[in-house]
């Protein structure tokens, strides 16, 4: 294996979306390219199948990049309306797609779904390239040997919030989310919630099976969320109608509760010579807007696109090139990355603060949304496409 890094060109560590996503780009713009990707997984997709369900909003512009990858997941329930308010206080904001005149603000994908799509298509790839190599069963204390510095290491291997060590900028929210999905009645389908609460926010998803059953995620401190996992059905679906207090539908049914815990962790310095972090190993984020998944999708592009020219031809100084490049990189996703963290790290700290003045200002916000079309656009059109 040894031999095989060190010959690569470039190498992908961690293979969840970002990374595999990352591969695609990179092999769809260069199939020549030595590269080498690092999976933590079997080769065999069984685990996965019966791996994360949690559902997870792919914005539109995520949609068009998987699109372009053939890695879309048709199953994926859109959404075409979000209402979001918060209970106990004034002010609420309705978004629509036809306000922004798109097809959908959004839609839900299963992680294992993304992942498995991915794969499928890395594999279709891997079929038509002569110098790519996918390396398996990759475990937590592999080290990598040293290596030449015109190799490209690409960081993806990201993980959860409580499985990484500390980087730059490390806040711990004190909150889990619990993730599961629920039978219903009555409820509008496309439909998406996000409701406030003084614990947390919790989000009502689509899902895929159609309008019979919705995604849920709830975010509450650590010990709430806890004895949330473990009371029995019919309690846990009173706790939750109770939280929300909003005339969705009926709850009929809890399935698959999980909880991750969360808070943001991320890198102020993504390059380092000839090595780059991106997705969750850049950066990891609470999952109050959405935004972790399709903020690393637009960092995977982005970088595959930097890198596109740097292995197509011969180079007499490879090393400085790339360093060059990375340094490009890191530039060009500053504006999305601050944008994207702050709007996510303030959402998550302000929504669950019972600080007076917040509880005005938050109210006012969401009332400022609903009454301000063009700055309602301006945030949906940033939650939708980020900054490419
Ligand atoms: C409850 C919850 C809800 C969320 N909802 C949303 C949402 O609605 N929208 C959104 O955009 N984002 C959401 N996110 C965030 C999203 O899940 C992440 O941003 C996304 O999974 C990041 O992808 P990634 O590939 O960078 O990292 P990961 O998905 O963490 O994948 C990294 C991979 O690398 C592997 N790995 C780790 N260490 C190594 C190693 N040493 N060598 C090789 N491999 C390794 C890991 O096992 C994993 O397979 C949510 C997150 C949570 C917790």
């Amino acid at each position: 294996m040894k031999e095989c890094l060190q010959s690569a060109q470039i190498i992908i560590q961690g293979a969840g979306p970002v990374g595999l996503a990352c591969a695609i780009w990179l092999l769809q713009s260069n199939p020549d390219l030595e590269l080498v990707l690092l999976d933590k997984n079997t080769q065999s997709d069984d685990d996965l199948n019966h791996g994360d369900t949690r559902g997870i909003a792919i914005s539109e512009g995520s949609k068009q990049l998987l699109n372009n990858m053939h890695a879309w997941v048709d199953s994926a329930p859109a959404i075409h309306q979000v209402h979001v308010s918060h209970q106990g206080h004034f002010g609420r904001t309705v978004m629509s797609k036809d306000e922004i005149h798109q097809d959908a603000l959004g839609h839900i994908v299963r992680y294992r779904d993304i992942v498995l799509s991915l794969r499928k298509q890395l594999r279709t790839m891997q079929a038509k390239v002569k110098h790519f190599t996918w390396l398996f069963d990759i475990n937590n204390d592999f080290d990598m040997p040293s290596l030449s510095p015109e190799v490209c290491v690409i960081h993806a291997d990201g993980g959860l919030f409580h499985e990484q060590s500390a980087k730059d900028i490390h806040k711990d929210y004190g909150q889990s989310a619990l993730v599961g999905w629920l039978e219903v009645r009555d409820v509008k389908p496309h439909m998406a919630w996000e409701r406030f609460t003084q614990g947390g926010p919790i989000a009502i998803l689509p899902h895929h099976q159609g309008p019979q059953a919705k995604n849920f995620v709830w975010c509450a401190p650590v010990a709430k969320i806890d004895q949330l996992l473990s009371l029995p059905e019919d309690q846990f679906l009173k706790e939750l109608i109770q939280a929300i207090q909003l005339p969705i539908g009926k709850f009929l049914k809890v399935h698959d509760r999980r909880s991750y815990p969360l808070g943001l962790n991320m890198r102020k310095h993504i390059v380092q010579g000839h090595e780059v972090w991106i997705g969750n190993a850049a950066q990891t984020l609470h999952p109050v807007a959405g935004q972790g998944l399709n903020l690393g999708l637009r960092d995977a592009f982005t970088l595959a696109s930097c890198l596109h020219t740097i292995y197509a031809r011969p180079s007499s100084n490879r090393a400085q090139d790339l360093e060059a490049r990375l340094l490009q990189y890191q530039e060009q996703r500053k504006q999305d990355r601050q944008a994207t963290i702050r709007m996510t790290d303030l959402m998550a700290s302000v929504f669950t603060s019972n600080f007076f003045p917040l509880v005005i200002g938050r109210g006012l916000a969401l009332s400022a949304l609903q009454w301000l079309p063009p700055v309602k656009n301006k945030l949906a059109r940033q939650m939708m496409f980020g900054q490419r």
